[in-house]
């Protein structure tokens, strides 16, 4: 199956003209502007390999197509050169271990039966119990248990029994999670409030789909303190591994949602529509982030539980969640701890008591470690409607919100956490 193109191919429309005039269309977002007169370049730009390279307000910019996967292509008459699927050959050329994708990295063979895989925006089913990496074991079904042996006279010496296997020493929390990114900043406080593009889109436990009217070209919604962005990287690499065997869940990276714009303004400003009160998700301080599921195919922002009351929508959870995958949401939860950045983790009101809960449990086990299993707790919900800003629309995401200025040295009691920073009755809606 070929993978198909996003491009549209524009035939006898009008192309680039270059004309510097040309309004900007929204939707390239730079890595690098070069202070430098883009002599022939235009807006609509070239490609250079993966790169794609245009003039923005009278500078070069560049953008590394290459970052997500993609490739510097031709889209339409309003990007110009942008960042396009890339071409990939049929399956069967590169695809030399047969699970569909054009690559010959297995990625089924430490699925479970009936599971499916994550790539690239896609969800691509393994056949049950596949194992076709040639290095890989034949797949076997569990063995049957075996029939007792007949008592039948054996003229050979009944082999040595099989040593019983040394026990598995109990791992140290995440032993073998050797190569979890670092979160914490140590650069100048500029460089770690800067405001940048969550980048990359497909990350090592996570997933900045476009949502919203974001596209996969222009996520003008996903811009984020660089310290931030570190800390929801280490949690979500944490949360990656720790959980690699546990058998509840979709497996799938966790869905990253709404953050701040390229300047700071709440999401939707520019469009005319702010989507969050005044105050929140400002400066790429905030973000809203999808719970960890069961019984879904992904782990984009929706509702993990029942949230009608008397046939209208409540906006939170009316019953108990029954699409929350508990563990690796608390696993995620605790490890934002480990940054003294954090300044509150607002959940819905039926969601709080489980996910605390499960951190205590694996505190106690052994399977976490840090600053969650050490008494600091920034999680809070309300359980009925205190005006802290989280009784309602959390039932399909939580929202994370650091602290900017000074940071908080002792902790502020649960009770006091609120949306904003002053506690000003808002209600946390999501377009
Ligand atoms: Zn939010």
């Amino acid at each position: 199956m070929r993978r198909a193109l996003f491009i549209l191919f524009c035939f006898g429309c009008a192309g680039p003209t270059g004309d510097d005039e040309v309004a900007p269309a929204p939707g390239k977002v730079a890595d690098i502007v070069e202070k430098a007169a883009c002599g022939s370049v235009d807006y609509f730009g070239v490609c250079e390999g993966d790169v794609a390279v245009w003039c923005n307000q009278r500078n070069l910019a560049r953008h590394d197509c290459g970052n997500r996967s993609m490739t510097c292509g031709w889209v339409n008459d309003s990007l110009g050169n942008w960042c396009v699927e890339r071409d990939l050959p049929d399956p069967g050329e590169l695809d030399s271990d047969g699970d569909g994708i054009n690559d010959d990295r297995d990625r089924c063979s430490n699925t479970p039966a009936g599971r499916p895989v994550w790539t690239f925006g896609q969800w691509l089913g393994c056949a049950g119990g596949q194992r076709v990496d040639p290095d890989a074991p034949p797949w076997q079904p569990e063995p049957e248990p075996e029939p007792e042996p007949e008592p039948e006279p054996d003229p050979e010496p009944d082999p040595e029994p099989e040593p019983e296997p040394e026990p598995e020493p109990e791992p140290e929390p995440g032993a073998d999670c050797d190569d979890i990114p670092d979160h914490a900043c140590d650069g100048t406080a500029a460089w770690c409030s800067e405001l940048v593009p969550f980048m990359p889109v497909h990350g090592d436990g996570y997933w900045n789909y476009p949502l919203n009217g974001e596209t996969e070209g222009n996520q003008y919604r996903s811009y984020i303190r660089r310290d931030l962005m570190m800390l929801i990287k280490y949690a979500s690499a944490w949360t990656r591994c720790l959980g690699e065997d546990w058998p509840e869940g979709n497996g799938g990276p966790l869905g990253l949602g709404d953050m701040s714009e390229a300047d700071g303004a709440i999401p939707g400003t520019s469009v005319g529509s702010p989507g969050h009160p005044g105050g929140t998700h400002t400066n790429g301080r905030d973000l809203d982030i999808a719970y960890f599921q069961t019984g879904t195919v992904d782990n984009r922002l929706r509702p993990v539980c029942d949230h009608y009351s008397g046939g209208r929508d409540a906006y939170h959870c009316t019953d108990e969640p029954d699409r929350l995958d508990v563990r690796r949401t608390a696993v995620f939860l605790a490890k934002l701890h480990d940054s003294d950045r954090l300044r509150v983790i607002g959940v819905d009101g039926r969601v709080g008591p489980l996910v605390t809960d499960a951190i205590a449990e694996l505190c106690a086990g052994d399977v976490l470690e840090g600053d969650a299993c050490s008494g600091s707790n920034s999680i809070t919900w309300e359980a009925s409607d205190s005006g802290r800003g989280w009784y309602r629309f959390h039932h399909h995401h939580f929202h994370v919100s650091f602290y900017t200025g000074g940071i908080q040295t002792s902790a502020q009691p649960v009770s006091a956490l609120c949306l904003t920073d002053d506690c000003a009755p808002v209600e946390h809606g999501y377009p």
